[in-house]
C-alpha cells in the first residue's frame, strides 16, 4: 500500500502566456502536516486550485492513492476527500452556524431529503469534536475570522476528509487563536487526515509542519523535512537571494 495520498507530476499551468506553475512536482503522504512555502505570486493558490480539480493542469500528472486521475473536476476531488478552506472561507454569511454545516450534507445527499434533526445533530458532534465554543444557532456573519474558520473546518471534518488544505489560514488570527488553530490541526492529523498549510510565515511552518515544500516563481525550489529547514533558508528558498547575492 502506498503511503502517498496525492501526488503531483511535472505539472504545468499557464494563464495567457503568464506561466504559473511549471514542471511541479509534489507528494503529500497521508496523515502528515505538509507546508506549501512561497511568496505572494509564487503559485500556491493555483497549485491548490489543481488539487481541487478548480483548474486543469497543462501538462503533467496527478495520481491518488498511486492511480492517475484523469480531468480531476471539484466533486471528483471532493470525492476523493479533498476538502479546501479557503482565505474567504466560502461560508453563507446570512444562515447559521448549523445551517452552514448541514450544506455540506446537503450537497452529499443531493435530492434526498434533508432529515433537519439529525443534521443538527451532526453539526454538533463535529463542532464538539473541535473542543470549541461556538453558537449553532447564530448568523455565520456575526462570527469573528476565527470563528468563521472554525465553521468552515468543521464544515470540512463533517465529509470524509482525506486532505484538509488551509491557504494562509492564520493571517487574520490573533496569537491565542493562532494556538487554537494549531491544537486543531494536531487533532485532525491524529484522525489520520493530512493536512497542507499553505503560509509565507517561517516561524508557523516550522512550528506547525513535518514536511516543506518551498515553491518560487512557479517551481518547486526545497522539499524536505521540516527538521532540515530554519528560519533563515527557508527565506533564501522563498526570495532566491541566494541566486541575487551570488
Ligand atoms: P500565490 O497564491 O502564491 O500568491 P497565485 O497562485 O495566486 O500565487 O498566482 C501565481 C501567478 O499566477 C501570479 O503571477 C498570478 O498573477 C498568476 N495567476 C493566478 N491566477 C491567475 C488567473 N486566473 N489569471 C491570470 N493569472 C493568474
Ligand atoms: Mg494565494
Amino acid at each position: 500500500m502506498s503511503e502517498n495520498f496525492i501526488e503531483l507530476r511535472n505539472v504545468r499551468k499557464e494563464f495567457a502566456g503568464v506561466v504559473a506553475l511549471k514542471d511541479l512536482s509534489l507528494t503529500i503522504q497521508k496523515g502528515e502536516i505538509h507546508c506549501l512555502a512561497g511568496e505572494n505570486g509564487s503559485g500556491k493558490s493555483t497549485l491548490i486550485k489543481i488539487m481541487s480539480g478548480v483548474y486543469q493542469p497543462n501538462a503533467g500528472e496527478i495520481y491518488i492513492d498511486g492511480n492517475k486521475v484523469e480531468n480531476l473536476s471539484p466533486m471528483a476531488s471532493i470525492e476523493h476527500g479533498v476538502q479546501v478552506i479557503y482565505q474567504d472561507f466560502s461560508l453563507f454569511g446570512n444562515l447559521t452556524v448549523a445551517e452552514n454545516l448541514a450544506m455540506n450534507v446537503q450537497l452529499r445527499e443531493q435530492r434526498q431529503v434533508l432529515n433537519w434533526r439529525k443534521v443538527r445533530e451532526i453539526a454538533k458532534e463535529a463542532v464538539k469534536r473541535l473542543g470549541v465554543d461556538l453558537d449553532l444557532d447564530m448568523d455565520v456573519e456575526k462570527l469573528s475570522t476565527a470563528g468563521k474558520q472554525l465553521v468552515a473546518i468543521a464544515r470540512a471534518l463533517m465529509s470524509d476528509a482525506r486532505l484538509i488544505i488551509m491557504d494562509e489560514p492564520t493571517t487574520a488570527l490573533t496569537g491565542k487563536e493562532i494556538e487554537t488553530l494549531f491544537r486543531i490541526v494536531k487533532d485532525i492529523q491524529s484522525r489520520g487526515i493530512a493536512i497542507l498549510f499553505v503560509s509565507h510565515k517561517m516561524r508557523e511552518m516550522l512550528e506547525i509542519s513535518e514536511h516543506i515544500t518551498v515553491i518560487r516563481n512557479g517551481q518547486k525550489v526545497a522539499d524536505g523535512p521540516t527538521g532540515d529547514f530554519d528560519e533563515a533558508l527557508i527565506t533564501r528558498h522563498m526570495t532566491g537571494s541566494d541566486i541575487i547575492s551570488k
